[in-house]
């Protein structure tokens, strides 16, 4: 139920009186009578929401009406003063309680549900005012027995409830004439049952309680209009449902002050107010999920959104890269054919008869040349990567072949003097392979060549081991300075070093292993180390390698189980 409390005033104090007069009027006219009982309902729904909306005044307002339609109807001063009276207090005591149990309770958030709550706590308070000053006034003027009076105020809530209802949301008439259908079927649905209930009351006396019917089919009407997503319109037809049900029963039973009657009257009430309650929490929940969808469909915006701008970004990134990589790769090219010529030229002239420092000095050159010449190939390797390997790169070739040729050239580096290199392969190897083998070259040669760079004495070891029939392993271990915990998984990585010190020392790029890491993935192996710092290192690699159609005899190196 929207906040009743925030409906802006629409009408002035006298409107509130006359307003009040003539729906008590009114509703004696029609034969509602029977002093404050059915004629008061819509009455003190409509104080209640005066003195909700305009305070003090509004309630005055609101006592005015009553006293002016009890004079009308010919009460006495006494009895009319009383019931303006009860009224007036009720109204304004009601929303004090409200507007107190508002500020408490609706924040920070404010729910359908607990303003109906609210709702329901000042209709209680009000029938208790009521009930309690006109059971005062009746034991003070004796207007006849106690119980009238307060058999009476049990009417009042079905008044408020509904009438509180129907103008908390009259905000809803808009959509309520542009879409009349749900107030259609309400009305249907109340005139089906109505009509039913005449059939019942028109069986032979006795054989069914007209209350007890009307219950009956108040029920399921009530708990209809409670699902329905508007309050306006079940609010007024629930009203004028009641109404006309009580009215029906009116007719039949002579006089409404009667403990069946009013007995069905406390139910419907009851019903009533559980109804509304219903669809309040049932609106909470329907905004609740409208509120998540809405969040979901705007999260759902915004990941596409960025989505968008990620593979943009990225497209942008991988454009840039290889505008990068091109650019390094021609580079590097371009400065190693230079490089060739002073390499060249630095040999030819060492060649040549020189004094000792000249001598020196040009193999200083000449060295520095390799070194510089070992940096920017490996960066062209490194780069070349991009390229994969295809099924046309795969060849025939001899495993013990290869290696040997390998720790043949790291023979003659500048890193081979004080260490010993040696192959050995498993006997059981078929050796002769189909594969991708300058992709193995060059992991086997990185490997050897950092076995033999990080080694001072001692061996490099290249050994062949068999795997299942067509994987082999191969591993290369050395007694050098070793690699400490928590280094070893890093090296694999793009530019990655044990520690600065080390190109320092040892020169270097830290893209060789990357590069080793990167081939043995792309032919669906796997490579790894284990290593002991100040002891050696194993670096192995398996690889899937088909075993050749053709073996040629064993080459001349070791051979070791
Ligand atoms: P680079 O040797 O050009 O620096 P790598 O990627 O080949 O680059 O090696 C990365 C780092 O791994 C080396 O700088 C070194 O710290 C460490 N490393 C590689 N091989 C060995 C080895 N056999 N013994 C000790 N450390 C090694």
């Amino acid at each position: 139920m929207p906040a009743i409390w925030a409906t802006q005033p629409v009408w002035s104090l006298p409107a509130v009186a006359l307003a009040v007069a003539a729906l008590l009027s009114a509703c004696r006219a029609l034969g509602f009578g029977e002093g404050l009982l059915l004629g008061a309902t819509p009455a003190s729904g409509l104080a209640l929401a005066a003195a909700v909306v305009l305070r003090g005044p509004g309630a005055l307002a609101a006592a005015a009406g009553f006293a002016l339609a009890g004079l009308a109807w010919g009460h006495g001063p006494s009895v009319a003063a009383i019931d303006a009276l009860a009224h007036g207090l009720a109204a304004y005591a009601a929303a004090a309680l409200m507007r107190h149990l508002a500020r408490r309770y609706t924040r920070p958030e404010r729910t359908r549900t607990r303003e109906w709550l609210i709702f329901l706590a000042g209709t209680v308070a009000f029938t208790a005012t009521v009930a309690a000053i006109v059971a005062l006034g009746t034991a003070v003027h004796a207007l006849g027995t106690w119980r009238t009076p307060l058999l009476a105020a049990n009417f009042e809530p079905l008044g408020i409830l509904t009438c509180g209802a129907m103008l908390a949301s009259a905000r809803e008439a808009r959509a309520v004439l542009s879409n009349p259908r749900p107030v259609l079927a309400i009305l249907f649905l109340g005139v089906a049952l109505l009509t039913l209930l005449g059939v019942f009351l028109a069986l032979p006396g006795g054989l069914v309680s007209p209350s007890g019917i009307t219950l009956l089919l108040a029920v399921p009407f009530c708990l209809w209009v409670a699902m329905q997503p508007r309050s306006l319109d079940g609010a007024a037809v629930s009203f004028l449902a009641a109404h006309v049900a009580l009215y029906v029963i009116l007719r039949q039973t002579g006089s409404v002050v009667r403990a069946d009657y009013v007995t069905t009257v406390l139910y419907l009430n009851i019903v009533i107010a559980t109804c509304q309650l219903v669809h309040a929490v049932n609106r909470d929940r329907l905004s609740a999920l409208e509120a998540i969808a809405a969040h979901k469909a705007e999260l759902e915006a915004r990941v596409v959104e960025r989505t968008a701008r990620l593979e943009q970004m990225t497209e942008r990134a991988i454009a840039a890269d290889k505008a990068k990589t091109k650019f390094l790769a021609t580079v590097s090219h371009e400065v190693r054919t230079p490089l060739n010529g002073v390499i060249g030229m630095a040999s030819v002239v060492l060649a040549a008869d020189l004094d000792a420092d000249t001598r020196r000095n040009v193999a200083m050159i000449r060295s520095s040349g390799l070194h510089l010449l070992d940096v920017i190939n490996r960066i062209l390797d490194y780069f070349r990567l991009d390229q994969a390997p295809t099924a046309h790169d795969d060849v025939d070739f001899d495993l013990a072949e290869l290696a040997e040729e390998v720790v043949g050239e790291a023979r003659y580096s500048d890193h081979a003097a004080g260490i010993e290199l040696r192959t050995t392969v498993d006997p059981s190897l078929l050796t002769r392979r189909h594969g991708y083998r300058q992709g193995l070259r060059q992991i086997l040669t990185n490997l050897v060549g950092n076995a033999a760079k990080f080694t001072e004495r001692g061996s490099v070891t290249v050994r062949l081991l068999a795997r299942e029939a067509d994987a082999v392993r191969i591993e290369v271990q050395d007694t050098g300075i070793g690699i400490p915990v928590g280094r070893r998984e890093g090296i694999f990585q793009p530019y990655e070093q044990v520690d600065g010190s080390i190109s320092r020392r040892f020169g270097g790029t830290g893209l060789g292993l990357a590069i080793c890491a990167e081939l043995a993935e792309r032919m669906h192996g796997r490579i790894g180390v284990l290593s002991e710092e100040g002891a050696g290192s194993l670096f192995w690699v398996e690889l899937p390698l088909a075993v050749a159609a053709e073996q040629s005899p064993l080459p001349a190196v070791s051979l070791v189980g």
